[in-house]
């Protein structure tokens, strides 16, 4: 690390003076040529440039090879380089290889790995600006500051000082305003405090004694990270088998090798266990890198990534870009979670890219899961991956029992949602003082709400969807856009008054239905909506593990990693919620998250069971659940999509055509069916409605691409795209690898 404040550079005016390729964190086509200052600053140096009227930070890119050297003099000089922080050679080939493979503009990708605005000043001497002390009963609310200003002081939380650019950036105003604001005695420059120093992870800190197993599986990642190699190790093992202890002792190898690890959680599990369980092992806690963080933190982890401070960061899949010094390790836990698929913007896969990551870097990574997606398993079969298997629950724990509930035998009553059979479980868990947990995987009160008049039911204005009600908040709300209103009194369509009726559960509702059979049971709901930020997950989660709580309800965000020992009982209430529709996936993330669910049960000494409600008990992965055969149930999945050539025995994309207009999408929609590949081991399917025909206003058509594995699926979209003019207020989005369709 240097103190020098940045430079500014000597620049030459010869023609022949050097070009530098910049790429800068802007959707272009690549990188752009500027004139070099006398002393080159080498690839991978972030560097300030002119573009048009504005100043753009980027990054130093390496020439490409057919990169011609013509002087050219009318090329703008680099204004500012900044030589605190370095993109290191493996990041900037991950960026390109991220924009290679979803075909997305390079410099879409490298925003993801720049850091915030002021990572890059240097540490001594950094001045920012706080709110004026004695301000006289000013806030960010007060009207008699201009709007501009009033957003400047909302990007304040509490008494922090934030630099200037930062405070620029948030707040979309130019530096004028904050010296202005500084001027008026709105503002204080003051001296930024210096980054607090970062407790470090003690590895020398005891483990519990392994079992055989663990101890072989943890031995073995050990030895890949001590060989300090490129290598993907699925870590597959049952629900509490101890693959996190396995890992851990892997974090501790490549810490003792002073080397840095990057652990990728899924969000909903970005979990406050976690971090208690690592901090109780290794006696500091680790960094967090996650879309919460105030913009002071986001900084100081930054840079303590990239200046090896944070030797352990955890991280949701944006902690892929981050600036490791010296990374030694990449664990992707729970490797099969959907939320590992970023679906806006850059739509990229963060475990396949984290497994790029580690090529790239040269390090091991492990993949951890009981459910591993079929994509890691046949990478194993095919001797891609090694497969670790952990085939006990750690301490003998028996898996659940798992019961099938016919709901067309074992009927709920009229207008509720609950089976005899399960009412019986629940009465009995609650006598013995023990806990359950309901699992409905949908939000709010009921999803769809009907006029009982005419039949009109209330849809999105902005998509193909239903409202779904949430009464707690009185609201009827789009899952999809977000688009809220009040629930009508008067129908629409028929005028009828007090006509809606609920159709259908959400965990609101199945409270309700709870409340009124166990009145004396302490009962929480667990949902995204009802649980605001990561505290109030953290405090419901000790209530439960303190016997707080009798009888937990929620959504797949209650199904992730607790460990709540008093906990015996599971009851699924719509076991076939996530097979309707065509997806790919449907059957295998359906078996995953329910699988995941009912390993809640039963952690401790106490048995458990789990009674899953469906109408299909014959249903493939039903009979997977209730055997625990997840083989066979794998074995059956995989041969279908085999002989379908669906990945992973073949290659798709998708591709989104989507207007403000139907029409133009069609019309784009015809054009890009006429220029369609006709090609060996290429299948062009559509265009077809998406399966959100209109999602926030937008109407959308789909194709899907088919190819044999060996085509090179990248070079055939590219073609395609580029034979094929497209207006502006069209878009078209590529999904390669689509998770769901
Ligand atoms: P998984 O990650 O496979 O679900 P965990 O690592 O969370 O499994 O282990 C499940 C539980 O068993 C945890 O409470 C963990 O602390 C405990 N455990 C696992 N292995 C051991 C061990 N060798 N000694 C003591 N406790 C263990
Ligand atoms: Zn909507």
């Amino acid at each position: 690390t240097s103190f020098a404040a940045p430079k500014t550079p000597q620049v030459s005016n010869s023609p022949q003076a050097g070009r530098v390729p910049v790429l800068l964190p802007l959707p272009l086509d690549g990188a752009y040529d500027y004139r070099a200052p006398a002393e080159m600053p080498p690839p991978g140096s972030f560097v300030t440039v002119p573009l048009g009227q504005r100043m753009v930070t980027g990054v130093v890119w390496d020439r490409s090879e057919s990169g011609d050297d013509v002087a050219e003099p009318r090329l703008k000089p680099v204004a500012t380089v900044h030589d605190a922080v370095a993109m290191r050679a493996p990041v900037r080939r991950l960026v390109d290889w991220v924009a290679a493979y979803t075909l997305s503009p390079p410099g879409a990708v490298l925003r993801m790995a720049m850091g915030p605005s002021d990572a890059l000043e240097p540490e001594e001497g950094r001045v920012g600006f706080a709110v004026a002390p004695d301000l006289p009963g000013l806030d960010a609310k007060d009207r008699r500051l201009t709007a501009t200003r009033r957003r400047v002081l909302a990007v304040f939380n509490g008494g922090e000082a934030l630099p200037a650019a930062l405070l620029a950036q948030e707040a979309g105003c130019g530096a004028g305003v904050i010296r202005a604001m500084a001027e008026a005695g709105l503002l204080v420059e003051t001296r930024l405090p210096a980054r607090p120093p970062r407790p470090l992870p003690d590895w020398r800190l005891p483990f519990p004694p392994l079992s055989d197993d663990q101890r072989q599986a943890a031995d073995a990642i050990v030895a890949a990270v001590e060989a300090r190699h490129y290598e993907t190790i699925l870590l597959d093992g049952v629900t509490g088998s101890g693959k996190t202890e396995v890992y851990f002792k892997a974090i501790a190898a490549a810490l003792a090798a002073g080397r840095q690890v990057l652990v990728l959680l899924p969000e909903i599990a970005l979990g406050a266990q976690w971090h208690r369980r690592f901090e109780r092992q290794f006696g500091a806690p680790a960094a967090a890198w996650h879309s919460d963080l105030r913009p002071a933190e986001r900084r100081g982890v930054w840079r303590d990534v990239a200046d090896g401070r944070a030797r352990v960061v955890v991280g949701a899949r944006s902690a892929l870009f981050l600036p490791f010094e010296d990374l030694g390790l990449i664990v992707v836990d729970e490797e099969h979670d959907a939320s590992f698929k970023q679906e806006e913007g850059v739509v990229y896969h963060a475990r396949d890219m984290a497994v790029v990551r580690a090529s790239l870097e040269g390090v091991p990574i492990v993949l951890a899961s009981a459910t591993p997606s079929l994509e890691s398993l046949v990478n194993a079969e095919r001797g891609r991956y090694r497969r670790i298997v952990l085939p006990d629950r750690h301490g003998g724990a028996e898996l659940p029992q798992v019961t099938l509930v016919d709901l067309r035998e074992d009927k709920p009553e009229r207008q509720r949602f609950v089976a005899p059979s399960l009412i019986a479980a629940l009465k009995e868990t609650l006598v013995a003082g023990e806990q359950a947990m309901l699992f409905l995987n949908r939000r709010g009160y009921a999803p769809l709400t009907l006029c009982r008049t005419c039949g009109h039911r209330m849809q999105c204005p902005n998509c193909t969807a239903w409202l779904v009600e949430h009464r707690f908040m009185g609201r009827l709300v789009c899952h999809h856009c977000g688009h809220a209103e009040r629930p009508p009194e008067i129908c629409p369509a028929c005028e009828d008054k007090h006509s809606f009726a609920p159709c259908g559960p959400g965990v609101e509702r199945l409270a309700e239905e709870i409340a009124e059979r166990f009145p004396d049971a302490r009962v929480a709901v667990m949902a995204s909506d009802t649980l605001v930020g990561p505290q109030a997950m953290a405090d419901l989660v000790a209530r439960v593990q303190a016997h707080e709580i009798d009888l937990l309800i929620g959504t797949q965000i209650m199904a992730k990693g607790h460990h709540f020992p008093m906990l015996t009982l599971v009851g699924v209430i719509d076991g076939d919620l996530g097979l309707a529709g065509g997806d790919l996936r449907a059957g295998e993330r359906t078996f995953q998250m329910l699988h995941q669910v009912a390993g809640r049960a039963g952690r401790a000494e106490r048995p458990g069971r789990v009674l899953l409600q469906t109408f299909d008990p014959g249903h493939p992965v039903m009979q997977a659940l209730a055997a625990h055969d997840r083989d066979r149930f794998l074995a059956l999945e995989s041969a279908e999509r085999r002989s379908r050539h669906m990945p992973p025995f073949g290659r798709l994309a998708a591709l989104i055509v989507s207007a403000p207009d139907a029409d133009q999408a069609d019309q784009v929609s015809a054009a890009l069916a006429r220029a369609a590949p006709h090609l060996k081991g290429v299948d062009v399917l559509g265009p077809a409605p998406a399966p959100l025909a209109v999602l926030r206003g937008r109407h959308r058509r789909r194709f899907l691409m088919k190819t044999d594995r060996q085509v090179n699926l990248q070079a055939v979209l590219r073609q395609w795209l580029s034979s094929v003019r497209v207006p502006t207020a069209v878009r078209v989005q590529v999904d390669v690898d689509p998770y769901s369709f």
